[in-house]
């Protein structure tokens, strides 16, 4: 512990292959902090899958975790899937976190073959389509990273749901920030979307700052929802992206497919813009 998984894997199986995340440097993710990166003896987490199908024979959808399980070597990622499908036979779906590096440092051909054992769907971190912000947060990727990693799921079919967090770049420089995200989803776009609102634990606060331009200053709801605003104006998708803003984080719940839905969640944000009795209280959002 801690273990996390996506708000989507909530009712699914979860089998820990990894401990920690590979990456663990983003000044704005406390998740991993208290653990070192390792892989899990592929024993043990064969040991794992049997004890779970023990106790839940039924399961089919099932979440690798921790941090990017991705980032596991082919031969541990195919035994693990193999195990998957011959100890539960009702499997649909296997899905991992991943990052842009995990989907780079994989050829084409792996994922593809990875998919072909029912792992299908990875969570990635975006955060942003802006290198400038993403070097302030060493986020270790790039504009040009996350369009070849986008590409590379695209490529082997893995579907990918992307999140992007408002509020990272600051006061100064939010424009670039939703201009390059919204240049990056329209070029390279993933099945799924999410916003975040920026939210850091205490503990990380420092470490966030001290790698910001001097006078860098949080952006208050009012700020986040013009952020929403001018990116949800400025996707235009070729292939249709299904949008969510429902993460705990964010002061205003949204929920469509892009581009298709866009003036009916602009006309949301437009109605919350003006009555702050339509916002989530900070209370409730888990802050
Ligand atoms: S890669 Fe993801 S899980 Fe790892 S530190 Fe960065 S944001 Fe956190």
């Amino acid at each position: 512990m801690p273990l996390y998984r996506p708000p989507s894997e909530g009712n699914n199986l979860i089998i820990q292959a990894t401990l920690g995340c590979s990456a663990n440097y983003c000044t704005f993710c406390s998740m991993y902090k208290t653990k070192t990166y390792r892989a899990r003896p592929l024993d043990q987490v064969l040991a794992d899958i049997d004890q779970a199908a023990h106790e839940w024979p039924t399961a089919s959808r099932i979440f690798l975790a921790d941090g990017d399980a991705l980032t596991l070597s082919m031969d541990n990622l195919r035994a693990i899937l193999n195990k998957l499908h011959e100890t539960f036979p009702g499997l649909t779906r296997v899905s991992a976190y991943a990052t842009p590096k995990n989907l780079i440092d994989k050829t084409v051909d792996e994922l593809r073959e990875l998919k072909t054992m029912k792992l299908s769907l990875v969570y990635m971190g975006i955060e942003s389509g802006s290198t400038q912000v993403l070097k302030r947060v060493i986020k270790g990727a790039s504009h040009k990273t996350h369009g070849m990693a986008l590409d590379n799921a695209n490529a082997a079919g893995l579907k990918v749901s992307a999140t992007v967090i408002l509020g990272l770049a600051g006061r100064a420089g939010w424009e670039d920030h939703i201009a390059s995200t919204a240049q990056l989803i329209n070029n390279h776009p993933p099945t799924y979307l999410s916003t975040l609102q920026l939210t850091l634990d205490e503990g990380a606060i420092d470490e966030f700052m001290a790698e910001q331009e001097a006078g860098f200053e949080f952006q208050d709801d009012d700020a986040i929802l013009l952020e929403q605003e001018q990116l949800l104006k400025l996707l235009n998708p070729p292939k249709p992206v299904i949008f969510r803003s429902n993460h705990a984080s964010n002061c205003l719940p949204l929920a469509g497919n892009l581009p298709r839905d866009r003036d009916k969640l602009l006309d949301i944000i437009t109605a919350a813009k003006e009555q702050i009795h339509l916002r989530r209280s900070p209370f409730i959002r888990g802050l």
